[in-house]
């Protein structure tokens, strides 16, 4: 059995260092004056100082945070909270509502892509499901931050998650050694960082492995039983003194944490008298002290004070009234912890009828807690499952998308170019006159052209030369042509070019140009002895002419061209 009386204290993750006095004061004056960015910033950090002095507190000052941040849009705020609200929850026993609060954060903190507060969020969901007994998938989480902090270099947080991890296998009761190394990794950052909090805290669940072992060893070893015990009394000592720092003045939690883990420590070792006062003073006023989880707790301190001190009775008395408190808030793990003390009590007292009812409850809560664990297990990986096939979902339909788009787009290349040259088609070309002449007043020069004989090139160097000398001209009018020009295949061996303006002169010069570059190519590189021209026709657009009227007069001119005796450019103005 593991140690459910350290073992549902939270780990400090990961609470600033506590300065205030008063962590009253600052609340009262915020939620005063919550509309000013300050007074927002303040309201937040007045809930994380309360949540290790009084979570329950914390809480309603996160609701009231929460508006504040909601009016101001402050998201950021909003992730904080929620995680703060979490841990509040979490130290309350309200295992669902913690878990929610830290699903929210983490849902902020990777929508936002805070890889800091992502880092400390996926501890906090760690701490959470092991509250909920689910050790395995705390572990996946804290080890998951682990990774995040170290990635980022958050020293402090980095530390805070191992300690997290440690204090995981030590609930889990089966890698103690792993606990341990983990945990003084831990002690050793925090110490390190000058983090008094962090190290009393990772001290004192130390302090709880050399319990378990001293209670381990009791019955078999009693040297090695007593190692264990001043082992654990001198690390509690360490964490008590510790935690009178100034700093952690307002972390009530810790300071109980601290007293209850000395009184335990002072109980193995056979200290009695200053285990009482340890006691006394852990139980003393403070709403941390008062929930039920550390009312628990010391019961479970007193029972054992009292069997250490021979009192049976005592124990028995203390052991009940710790199992009678808030019977449905008991997190079932700790219910076991309790209840198989009283079995132990019990069979010292030699009363066999009562220890074997303790032990009929103890079963019936081990079997109510294995069931539950395998339930939250089965759920978590089924939201796991969720958020999974949700991802996978969305890549496929962002990938269809992707694909329907590039065929979509590879459509419309297809409907107005030219497979061959790749030149804009008569389609695309009709719909570029239309649109250049959409301005009646709009200047454009249409130039049209076709080579000349092209039929006896096919029927004396073959198809495929053709189709070759078709693809050089396409690149040797766009390569003459300037970029804002549309060059486009509109018959078999006919080309037109589009040429937005009105320069008559510079549109000649072009047709020209196009004209003397296809005839001066060195055409023998496509066949021997193959020789092109080309004949033209350029017409300027002039006062309204339709696109159609336009297109003719390029072709007349063309027409004419031909008729001069081919290779050659016919040019004349609107008229
Ligand atoms: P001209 O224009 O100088 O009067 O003589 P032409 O021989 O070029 O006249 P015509 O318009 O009669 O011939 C055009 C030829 O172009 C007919 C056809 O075989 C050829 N042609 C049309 N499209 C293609 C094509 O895609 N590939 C090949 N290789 N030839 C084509
Ligand atoms: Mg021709
Ligand atoms: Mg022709």
């Amino acid at each position: 059995m593991g140690q459910p009386t350290l073992d549902t204290v939270a780990p400090p993750d990961d609470a600033v260092p506590r300065t205030d006095d008063d962590v009253v004061a600052p609340l009262a004056t915020s939620a005063d004056a919550p509309s000013t960015e300050a007074g927002l910033a303040e309201l937040v950090d007045a809930v994380d100082r309360l949540v290790n002095a009084a979570p329950a507190r914390a809480l309603e000052a996160g609701v009231r945070a929460l508006e504040v941040a909601d009016a101001a849009g402050d998201v950021a705020a909003r992730l904080r909270v929620r995680y703060f609200m979490g841990w509040s929850h979490h130290l309350l026993s309200q295992d669902h509502a913690a878990l929610e609060a830290m699903e929210e954060a983490i849902e902020l903190a990777r929508a936002t892509g805070d890889r800091a507060w992502e880092g400390r969020v996926l501890s906090g969901l760690g701490a959470v499901h092991s509250g909920f007994g689910d050790n395995a998938t705390g572990i996946e989480y804290v080890e998951e931050s682990l990774e995040v902090r170290r990635e980022i270099g958050d020293q402090r947080g980095v530390a805070a998650s191992l300690h997290n991890l440690g204090v995981t296998f030590q609930e889990m009761g089966l890698f103690p050694e792993r606990a341990r190394e983990v945990l003084h990794e831990a002690q050793a950052m925090f110490a390190g960082l000058d983090d008094h909090q962090g190290r009393c805290a990772s001290l004192l669940h130390l302090a709880a492995l050399d319990l378990s072992t001293h209670d381990e060893l009791a019955g078999t070893d009693p040297p090695g039983a007593e190692a264990a015990a001043i082992m654990a009394l001198s690390t509690a000592r360490t964490a008590a003194e510790l935690v009178g720092h100034p700093e952690l003045a307002d972390n009530h939690r810790l300071q109980a944490d601290a007293l209850l883990t000395l009184a335990r420590a002072l109980i193995a070792a056979g200290e009695l008298a200053e285990a009482a006062e340890a006691i006394e003073a852990a139980a003393g006023p403070g709403e941390v002290v008062d929930s039920t989880q550390f009312r628990l707790e010391i019961a479970h301190t007193r029972g054992r004070l009292r069997r250490a001190q021979g009192d049976l009775a005592g124990a028995v008395v203390e052991l009940e009234r710790g199992l009678d408190l808030g019977e449905a808030m008991l997190r079932d793990y700790e219910r076991v912890g309790l209840l198989a003390a009283l079995v132990t009590v019990h069979e010292e007292q030699g009363d066999h009828v009562r220890a074997l009812a303790a032990h009929r409850r103890l079963h019936e809560a081990t079997l109510r807690q294995r069931d539950e664990l395998a339930e939250r297990r089965a759920r978590t990986i089924n939201a796991r499952l969720d958020v999974e096939r949700a991802r996978v979902e969305t890549e496929i339909e962002r990938l269809r998308s992707e694909q329907l788009e590039r065929a979509n787009r590879e459509l419309e290349h297809h409907a107005s170019h030219d497979p061959l040259t790749g030149l804009v088609n008569r389609r695309g070309f009709d719909a570029a006159l239309a649109e250049l002449t959409h301005d009646p007043e709009g200047r454009l020069t249409c130039i049209v052209g076709d080579l000349d004989a092209f039929k006896a090139v096919n029927d004396t160097y073959s198809h495929l030369v053709g189709d070759e000398v078709l693809r050089r001209v396409a690149r040797i009018v766009t390569a003459t042509v300037r970029s804002t020009d549309l060059v486009a295949r509109i018959g078999g061996e006919e080309l037109a070019v589009l040429v937005p303006g009105g320069d008559t002169a510079a549109a000649a010069a072009l047709a020209e140009r196009v004209r003397a570059a296809i005839a001066s190519y060195d055409w023998s590189t496509v066949a021997p002895d193959l020789a092109i021209t080309i004949s033209l026709g350029v017409a300027t657009r002039t006062g309204g002419e339709s696109p159609y009227e336009l297109h003719a007069r390029a072709d007349e001119l063309l027409y004419a061209a031909k008729h001069a005796g081919r290779n050659r450019a016919m040019c004349c103005s609107g008229t």
